[in-house]
């Protein structure tokens, strides 16, 4: 089995990237899914976020008011800090468990797509690190283009509260740029599909 963590900014384009790589057919481990999932109203996650950030953040129906929740910690760095505290071991432990079973079910080649994947050490647990690299411009107009009613300022923040792209870089086994258009992309995506099939045939006691 082949595991690649997929990293990179975000709104650089990972999730673009990974459903390129899906329709190739990678498994997909989707940490941004993960992440929603353990915060559910009820969960251990859940109940630290309200120990620690106070019922203010909640929703009528117990749900968290997650652009709340980021604009508190966007412009807080040690209550980011506290936040990642509460999430991040509780992602990283679901994804090793995905992991597992990816390797039970034979899987060819599994993708983890994971903005934090080098700040969270889950790069030691894959064979390649892939980062989705974008300018700052590109990736500033892509998030707000996507969120719609974040500020310039906000959009900002989020960049900034994560490790520069050129620091991502060097644990880069392979650099996607995104920069230009989807079909530029696909075709990079499509060229380091048919390097890691190779690989894949290359060592087929690995499978
Ligand atoms: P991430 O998963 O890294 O946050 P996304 O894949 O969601 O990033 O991409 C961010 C936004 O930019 C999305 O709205 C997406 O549709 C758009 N996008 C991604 N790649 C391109 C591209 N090459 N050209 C134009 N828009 C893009």
């Amino acid at each position: 089995m082949k595991v690649i963590g997929l990293t990179g900014g975000i709104a650089s384009g990972k999730s673009t990237v990974s459903r390129m790589l899906r329709r190739k057919g990678a498994y997909i481990i989707d940490a941004d899914e993960i992440a929603k999932e353990i915060v559910k109203a009820g969960k251990p996650a859940w109940k630290d976020i309200i120990e620690h950030f106070g019922r203010d953040i909640l929703n009528d129906d117990g749900t968290i008011k997650r652009r709340k929740l980021a604009n508190i910690v966007f412009s807080d760095e040690k209550k980011l800090k506290m936040l990642n505290e509460i999430t991040h071991p509780r992602i990283v432990e679901e994804i090793k468990k995905e992991l597992e079973a990816c390797k039970k079910r034979k899987e060819k080649v599994v993708v983890i797509d994971a903005a934090l994947l080098l700040e969270t050490g889950l790069d030691v647990l894959v064979d390649e690190v892939w980062v989705v690299a974008v300018d700052e411009k590109t990736q500033i107009e892509r998030l707000i283009e996507r969120e719609k009613s974040i500020s310039y300022t906000e959009a900002m923040e989020r960049i900034r509260a994560q490790m520069p792209l050129e620091q991502k870089l060097k644990f880069a086994t392979r650099i996607i740029d995104n920069s230009g258009d989807v079909e530029n992309t696909q075709n990079q995506v499509d060229k380091l599909w048919r390097e890691i099939e190779k690989t894949c045939e290359d060592s087929p006691y690995e499978m």
